[in-house]
């Protein structure tokens, strides 16, 4: 039975690491009973200040985002109003994925009750290691009537070379659960061959289609 999803691929720039330019991304999931977002990449204030948004981590991660890419500016592009979206899906909280909170005020967050916790505890993104894997992430898992199955690996496999066990996940809440985790998702994918889309992997997201074209 057909469901009538869509789902719409965004980047909010990229952040420059160790010579490499990563994908920030975001989606939109347009649902019939009702427009979801998952995770909002880079917040605004990034792309205005990054230094006074992140303090250090914006050394380390090198910003290359201008408004026009943040999620709301780029829904609107689309002609989708802020307060149309219903639901943010978290898929966790670290600093390049909340663009989304605080713009959409008729949307409800969904986010895992240990990542909250865990967000809520850190003291400060440096000391809390705040930019790795984390505690309660959620991946998601779509069913799209043409495209088939799709997951959103977000970053549970930042790329091709962590899922496919050439590089460690980046795991600095748990490296044995982060591993776990892929595990999961791996077998998943092996019975359900869905389209991937992985966290923040270049070559990967230059071989998807992206927002305005969408896959259904
Ligand atoms: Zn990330």
């Amino acid at each position: 039975m057909a469901n009538g999803i869509e789902l719409y691929l965004f980047d909010s720039g990229t952040l420059g690491l160790g010579g490499v330019e990563v994908p920030v991304p975001f989606s939109l999931i347009r649902h019939p009973e009702g427009d979801l977002i998952v995770d909002g990449g880079n917040p605004l204030a990034v792309a205005r200040d990054a230094r006074a948004h992140w303090g250090k981590l914006a050394d380390a991660f090198e910003v290359h985002m201008t408004e026009q890419q943040h999620c709301a500016a780029q829904l609107q592009q689309l002609g989708i109003q802020p307060d149309s979206i219903r639901h943010i899906i978290q898929t966790h909280m670290h600093i390049d994925h909340t663009g989304a909170l605080g713009h959409f005020p008729s949307a409800s967050v969904i986010v895992h009750e240990r990542e909250l916790a865990a967000a809520r505890a850190a003291e400060s993104p440096l000391a809390s290691g705040y930019v790795g894997h984390a505690a309660g992430h959620v991946s998601v898992l779509l069913e799209l009537d043409d495209t088939g199955p799709v997951l959103l690996t977000a970053d549970a496999a930042d790329n091709r070379r962590q899922w496919d066990g050439r590089d460690h996940p980046r795991a600095l809440h748990s490296r044995e659960q982060a591993a776990h985790s892929l595990e999961r998702l791996r077998a998943l994918a092996d019975q359900l061959q869905p389209l991937i889309v992985f966290g923040h992997d270049p070559r990967n997201w230059s071989e998807l289609k992206h927002a305005p074209e969408s896959y259904s």
